[in-house]
C-alpha cells in the first residue's frame, strides 16, 4: 500500500484565501487585524518563524508590529511592552516567540498576555479553558492538524489516537483535541516503555517529538493516518519530520510530508486566531 499524501500546502493556501477576505472585510469596517510579535535573543530557527509569521501577515491583509530584544534583555522590559500592547486597542493578537533566554520566566511572561489577545493558546486560562472544551484560542499547531483531519474526512469519534510527545505547545493540547472530538487517545513520551507496542494500535498517529525519522514503517497501523509535527534540520542543511516517511508511507494510509504538510498549517492558525480576535473586538466597539 502506498499512502496518499496530504497536502498541508494547499490547505494553508485556501484557508489563508478565506481569512484575506476577512481581514479585507474588516478593514473595510474601520478594524484592521493587527498583530504584535515579540522576539528575545538571536535564536536562528526562531528569526525564521518570526520573519515567516510577518510575511504571512502582510500577504493576508494583517497588520504585524515586531518588536526585537536582545538576549541579555531584562524580563520587565518585555513585561512593560506586553502591558503596553495589551492596553492598545489597534492591536488584536500578541505573540511572544518561544523560546525565551533562561532568565525569563517563561509561564509569567505567557500569562502576562491578555486572555482576550493570546492568539498562540498558550495562556493558561486559555489552556483551561481548552481542557474544559470550551471556546479557546487553540494552539496554532495542534489546531492545525485538527483542520488537516476534517479535511481529509478522517474519522475521529471512536478512533484510537497515538500522539507521541507532550509539551505544552503541540503533545498535550493536542490529545485534548482529540479527546474533545471523541478519539480514545493516548499520550506517547520519552518515558513510554515499548513504545511501538502503542503507535501500532494506532488508526491516526501524531509524532512530535523532534527526532528526525524517528517513527519508522513498522511502528504504524496499515492504513493509519499519520501526521509528522516535527521539523528537524539535517546536517546536510535539507528539513525533515519524526516520521521516516519513505518507509512509512508503504504502511500508512494517509501521511503529510515534511516540508509541505503540518507547518504550513501552523501559521494559518494563527493569522485565523488574529482575525478573530480582531472580529470580536470590531463587535464590541459596535462596527
Ligand atoms: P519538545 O522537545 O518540547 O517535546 C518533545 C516530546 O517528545 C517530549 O514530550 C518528549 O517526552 C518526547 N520524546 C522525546 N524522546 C522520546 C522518545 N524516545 N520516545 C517517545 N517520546 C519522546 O518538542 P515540541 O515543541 O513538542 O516539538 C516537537 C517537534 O515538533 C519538533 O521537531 C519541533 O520542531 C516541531 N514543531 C513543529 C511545529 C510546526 O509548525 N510544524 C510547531 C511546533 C513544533
Amino acid at each position: 500500500m502506498t499512502a496518499r499524501i496530504i497536502d498541508g500546502n494547499a490547505l494553508a493556501a485556501r484557508v489563508r484565501g478565506e481569512i484575506a477576505d476577512r481581514a479585507a472585510a474588516l478593514s473595510a469596517r474601520g478594524v484592521q487585524p493587527c498583530l504584535a510579535v515579540i522576539l528575545v535573543g538571536g535564536n536562528p530557527a526562531s528569526a525564521v518563524y518570526v520573519r515567516n509569521k510577518v510575511a504571512a501577515c502582510e500577504k493576508a491583509g494583517i497588520r504585524s508590529l515586531r518588536f526585537d530584544y536582545p538576549e541579555d534583555v531584562a524580563q520587565d522590559v518585555v513585561m512593560d511592552r506586553l502591558a503596553g500592547l495589551n492596553a492598545d486597542p489597534a492591536v488584536h493578537g500578541i505573540l511572544v516567540q518561544l523560546p525565551l533566554p533562561p532568565q525569563f520566566d517563561e509561564a509569567a511572561v505567557l500569562e502576562a498576555i491578555k486572555v482576550a489577545k493570546d492568539v498562540d493558546g498558550f495562556h493558561a486560562e486559555n489552556v483551561g479553558r481548552l481542557s474544559q472544551n470550551q471556546e479557546a484560542f487553540l494552539p496554532c499547531t495542534p489546531h492545525g492538524v485538527m483542520k488537516m483531519l476534517e479535511a481529509e474526512g478522517v474519522p475521529l469519534a471512536g478512533a484510537e489516537a497515538v500522539v507521541i510527545g507532550r509539551s505544552n505547545i503541540v503533545g498535550k493540547p493536542m490529545a485534548m483535541l482529540l479527546t474533545n472530538s471523541g478519539a480514545t487517545v493516548t499520550v506517547c513520551h520519552s518515558r513510554t516503555c515499548d513504545l511501538a507496542f502503542h503507535t501500532r494500535r494506532a488508526d491516526i498517529l501524531v509524532a512530535a517529538v523532534g527526532k528526525p525519522r524517528f517513527v519508522t514503517g513498522d511502528m504504524i497501523k496499515p492504513g493509519a493516518t499519520v501526521i509528522d509535527v516535527g521539523i528537524n534540520r539535517l546536517p546536510d542543511g535539507k528539513l525533515c519530520g519524526d516520521v521516516d516517511f519513505d518507509s512509512a508511507k508503504e504502511v500508512a494510509g494517509l501521511i503529510t510530508p515534511v516540508p509541505g504538510g503540518v507547518g504550513p498549517m501552523t501559521i494559518t492558525m494563527l493569522l485565523e486566531n488574529t482575525v478573530i480576535s480582531a472580529d470580536r473586538a470590531a463587535r464590541a466597539a459596535g462596527k
